[in-house]
């Protein structure tokens, strides 16, 4: 569909519809306490931190809907049982059908190991759980944030990357936070993400694999300023693509040594073969956020890596030396 039809206008001038109008149930004074909000892949990572923010507000009532491919119900278990929570085992391929406010969808795996591992059912978890959650939006008059990623824009020539660039594939008026690289407690420890895997791989005292050339570049975004940029886009009035993430960039050099002085100085650095098409560089351009949402990530990096390395402590069951 073209841009200016998706938009509603034949002139090229961007125009946004409102959202679509709830049901009239959701006006009676019965529903006015509680916004009924379901989050798919609330089992994840990302999710997780989303639904325990949610979950404080208590005038939320929490749907997670999880195929626990990629996410675990450890990550929930301090809401499980709880009024105000439920959870659903639920595949996004199939269609879903449930009275809610909001649909915050984030459900498909989002690094590489798990989302290569059928690349096929990758493809009909974004296609069709999408075309599904659009559809439960319509029918229910929900607002939807689709979760997309960075990596749409490749390995990008314009550096830092802009909501307009490349890509373009813009072409319906729903939220879209277009995630950067997120890390924090809850990631799964063999995501084989970097960050994941320096941590791990320091708290367990095996050398930092730095894919080479090493000087390419990612911004890391901690995950609590992620979540925050999530609920402010889902609540306020601005639709299209939303740049979340930290603008701080490092090479992967710099990463692992920051992670060696922070967690375990006694490790190596060693060199190993990247995958193919690696982008060199990363970071995003946030100005829309900050102007639009008033949002900007507050966490630096050396702060993050501190508080996630506690969780993968606990997890690895691996305390810290004078702990032990
Ligand atoms: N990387 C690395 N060592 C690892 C895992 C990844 O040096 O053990 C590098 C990888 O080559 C890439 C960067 O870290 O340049 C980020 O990789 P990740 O998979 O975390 O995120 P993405 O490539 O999706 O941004």
């Amino acid at each position: 569909m073209a841009q200016k039809e998706a938009n509603g206008s034949s002139n090229g001038e961007h125009t946004t519809r409102p959202p679509p109008t709830p049901s009239p149930l959701r006006f009676s004074k019965f529903f006015q306490a509680n916004l009924r909000i379901l989050v798919t892949g609330g089992a994840g990572f990302i999710g997780s931190h989303l639904v325990d923010k949610l979950m404080e507000n208590e005038k939320h009532e929490v749907i997670v809907a999880d195929n626990f491919f990629t996410g675990s119900k450890d990550n929930l278990k301090k809401w499980i049982g709880h009024p105000r929570f439920e959870l659903i085992r639920h595949d996004v391929t199939q269609p879903l059908l449930v009275e809610v406010d909001q649909i915050y969808h984030l459900a498909c795996p989002a690094s590489p190991i798990f989302y290569k591992h059928n690349p096929v059912k990758t493809i009909k978890t974004n296609v069709i759980g999408t075309l599904n959650m659009l559809g439960l939006a319509k029918r229910v008059g929900a607002r939807i944030l689709l979760t997309s990623t960075s990596e749409v824009y490749g390995d990008p020539l314009e550096h830092p990357q802009t909501e307009a660039y490349w890509g373009n594939v813009n072409p319906i008026e729903i939220r879209i936070a277009r995630i950067f690289n997120t890390y924090g407690p809850r990631m799964n420890i063999d995501d084989g993400r970097v960050v994941s895997n320096f941590i791990a791989q320091a708290v367990r005292g095996e050398p930092l694999t730095v894919q080479k050339p090493g000087t390419q570049t990612r911004s890391f975004c901690y995950v609590a300023d992620m979540v925050n940029g999530l609920i402010k886009l889902m609540n306020g009035d601005n639709t299209g693509p939303i740049n979340l993430g930290n603008p701080g960039e490092f090479t992967m050099l710099e990463l692992a040594e920051n992670v060696k002085e922070l967690i375990n100085p006694e490790v190596t650095v060693t060199m190993t073969e990247n995958t193919p098409d690696d982008p060199r560089q990363r970071k995003p351009d946030i100005t829309k956020a900050k102007e639009v949402l008033g949002w900007e990530p507050k966490i630096v990096l050396r702060d993050g890596l501190v508080l996630m390395e506690d969780d993968f402590r606990e997890r690895l069951q691996v305390p810290k030396k004078n702990q032990a």
